[in-house]
């Protein structure tokens, strides 16, 4: 069994993303005395009633739970997909979105963003400050568009080396 490993070196967007109670709506036992209310995994998708207590299950048992503030999954279409969120599968107290770019970084920098982890070697790095420029040059309209969406005051831009295995 092998392990992945990805590593970014370069420019990236920090996004506050923290969990809020938020309410959904999900097909389950609408009964609020049973124990499988509003528990969208305790009835499957053929089972009309509820398993436990054989009340009807419905479609729009309204619930809360913790979910991150922000949606990314409309944030990254509207933004036609030219940033990513790095860290997709971080733990529920992970509070912060990273984006890095998912287009050619050749307007960022004349190395590479994405390190080949095959190649052995050193990669001087002397000009972290004009490669921020660069980056926010680039994602200016998507920085504008996730200041709107995040809250603004808490959108920054950074340097530095983000890893992620798997
Ligand atoms: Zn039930």
């Amino acid at each position: 069994m092998g392990v992945s490993l990805q590593c970014y070196i370069g420019p990236y967007l920090s996004c506050p993303n923290p969990l809020v109670d938020t309410k959904i709506e999900h097909r389950a036992c609408p009964s609020k005395e049973c124990e499988n209310f509003g528990n969208r995994y305790r009835v499957t998708s053929d089972q009309k009633f509820c398993p436990k207590c054989g009340t009807e299950v419905r479609d729009d048992v309204e619930v809360t739970e913790r979910w991150p503030r922000t949606d990314t999954d409309d944030l990254r279409e509207e933004i036609k997909e030219r940033l990513c969120r790095f860290n997709w599968n971080t733990p529920d107290k992970e509070t912060r979105d990273f984006w890095v770019p998912n287009i050619d970084g050749d307007k960022i920098s004349d190395r590479n963003l994405w390190l080949d982890l095959d190649m052995e070697g050193a990669w001087p790095i002397t000009d972290t400050a004009s490669e921020i420029l660069a980056f926010q040059d680039v994602f200016a309209p998507e920085i504008k568009k996730f200041k709107e969406t995040y809250a603004p005051e808490t959108i920054t831009v950074h340097w530095g080396i983000l890893t992620a295995y798997w």
